[in-house]
């Protein structure tokens, strides 16, 4: 087999599945694999590098490396995760690349999922080629990333971009025990008890965005709240660091017929201080973003 031959590896390891694709240089994707994460830092390897051997095996090719996007914050040079949350059991300290290469043989890099799913969108999806950039992701809870002048930046911390808890949004309580951040009016989780204390029922993120397109005036609300949360989010940061492009997934942003107007009517009412239009842009990879970004740091850091 040749090495022109070969094949990258792109894992997302989330707090309830993780995915693998394999995809070729280029970053076409040839394959792809979930199951549930498990509990553990070994039992969350054990289970990439199992569904990665599947898949490369029924291909009968040659995995040329990994890349894996994670929660938390992650040292991306030694690929160590520095820092998880409750949902990770025995994961802060893993050290991720040196386990992986370890099992499989082959050079391995971590990145913080955001950070992978901004760069995979960047490599190959909704705003290819852009060199000044914030990614937002509306899941469970909501992160971000920034992309300036051409390139991640991470920060010394590993933590730039992480605005789901930036404060000044009102004042409901956030997942993180405090009170008025980002996260606490646009993730899922949130929406989901916003939309309770306005009277409704106890339902999922995606059934009150069902309610909301049917015209139910509460459900509405929460996503217009979510949206100029997400405006508001964007322009702030633009007056910082004069990001020209923002691209948004995760699962609340599937709403995005709902999301985008109010996104645009903070930004028309509050406009970037350059004065000119940011672009906003819902992701197009979806579910395999980080996955796709991961793999196309593989891709960077060893010149395929
Ligand atoms: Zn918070």
């Amino acid at each position: 087999m040749t090495r022109a031959g070969g094949v990258i590896a792109g894992v997302d390891i989330g707090g309830t599945a993780t995915q693998v694709i394999l995809c070729t240089p280029a970053l076409e994707i040839l394959g792809r694999a979930t199951a549930p994460t498990p509990r553990g830092g070994d039992a969350m390897i054990a289970a990439a590098v199992g569904m990665i051997g599947r898949l490369v095996s029924e291909r009968a090719t040659e995995l040329l490396g990994v890349g894996i996007g994670a929660a938390g914050v992650v040292d991306s040079a030694a690929g160590d995760v520095l820092v998880a949350s409750d949902t990770f059991v025995d994961w802060a300290g893993y050290r991720v690349t040196t386990e992986v290469t370890r099992r499989v043989g082959v050079p391995a890099f971590l990145e913080n999922d955001v950070n992978a799913f901004l760069t995979g969108e960047i490599a190959d999806g909704a705003i290819k080629v852009e060199t000044d950039a914030l990614a937002i992701m509306l899941g469970t809870g909501v992160g971000g990333a920034l992309w300036v002048d051409g390139a991640l930046f991470s920060g010394p911390h590993g933590a730039a971009g992480e605005i789901g808890h930036m404060p000044g949004f009102g004042d409901a309580l956030c997942s993180c025990g405090r009170h008025g951040h980002l996260e606490s009016v646009a993730a899922g989780r949130q929406l989901e008890v916003r939309y309770r204390e306005s009277g409704g029922e106890q339902v999922g993120a995606a059934e009150i965005a069902r309610r909301a397109a049917a015209g139910e005036e509460a459900a509405g609300q929460v996503f217009r709240t979510a949206g100029r949360a997400v405006g508001q989010a964007i322009s702030a940061v633009s007056a910082l660091v004069d990001v020209t492009t923002v691209v948004i997934g995760g699962g609340v942003s599937r709403a995005w017929q709902l999301l985008a107007p109010a996104i645009d009517g903070y930004l028309a009412d509050e406009p970037p201080v350059s004065g000119l239009p940011i672009r906003i842009e819902h992701s197009t990879l979806g579910k395999d973003a980080v996955a796709v970004g991961a793999a196309s740091r593989v891709r960077a850091e060893l010149g395929l």
